[in-house]
């Protein structure tokens, strides 16, 4: 079970990485499928990310249900992982957040592209999905299975999906492009709005330019570079190395 502690911990890591970024607050949550079983996700119980810790971390079947016998208040928002995961069995984690600078995006007819080289690592085309489309009038969160699944049929193969004056869901390969993805989503939207409110004429970043930055995939020695220092300013390295010597 030693692999399952690191991972354990490296997803507290995660959570309070996000917090210190400003990714989530008091709401915002992030995810990981399960190491041993790809039928099964670890997420927090109901705890802002910032004040996760290792024993927090539950274990979850994609119908919301905890496979590990444990009572303790879950997400009601836990079902955004539940369809993420069930989708696509590339999906390693997942990660929800209301990040303010998203949403004008969420709300509008322009849509989030990438504009900045940090920003490719969203892909090319962010969808929005409404929750009015299917369900009407509802508290606008995704507290069902079926709401789940909706929002990851919006995702797609797309690695965000935008949720209509609500927030994002990304997903990632790896943990590691799930974090990149969702910091670097946020910085990207406040300079495209930036520009805007600029005016003239504004230079997207193109196909072929997303093509090479994609080479890298999902790892690498840069990713590590950046993992370190999001761990050390959030003062969680003990976190996102633990048991190595
Ligand atoms: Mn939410």
């Amino acid at each position: 079970m030693a692999d399952l502690d690191k991972v354990i911990h490296e997803l507290v890591a995660a959570n309070r990485i996000l917090a210190n970024e400003g990714v989530v607050d008091a709401y915002g949550h992030v995810s990981m499928r399960h190491p041993h079983d790809p039928s099964l996700f670890l997420l927090s119980c109901s705890r802002s990310p910032e004040l996760v810790v290792p024993e927090d971390i539950m274990t979850f079947r994609f119908d919301g249900t905890t496979a590990d016998g444990r009572k303790d208040n879950p997400y009601l928002e836990r079902f955004i992982h539940c369809g993420a995961y069930e989708a696509n069995p590339d999906v390693m984690a997942v990660v929800h957040s209301h990040a303010l600078a998203v949403l004008p995006f969420s709300i509008s007819s322009v849509p989030l592209v990438p504009v900045i080289h940090t920003g490719t690592h969203a892909g090319e085309h962010i969808p929005v999905w409404d929750s009015q489309d299917k369900f009407g009038d509802t508290s606008m969160l995704v507290q069902n299975v079926e709401q789940g699944r909706d929002l990851a049929l919006t995702l797609g193969k797309n690695r965000v999906a935008l949720m209509r004056g609500h927030g994002f869901t990304a997903v990632g390969r790896s943990l590691g492009e799930v974090l990149k993805i969702s910091i670097y989503l946020p910085q990207n939207a406040q300079v495209y709005m930036d520009a805007l409110r600029l005016g003239g004429t504004i230079k997207c970043v193109t196909p072929g330019e997303m093509a090479i930055r994609d080479e890298g995939g999902p790892g690498g020695r840069e990713l590590g570079r950046a993992l370190d220092y999001w761990a050390h300013r959030a003062g969680c390295s003990h976190y996102l190395h633990y048991g190595k010597k």
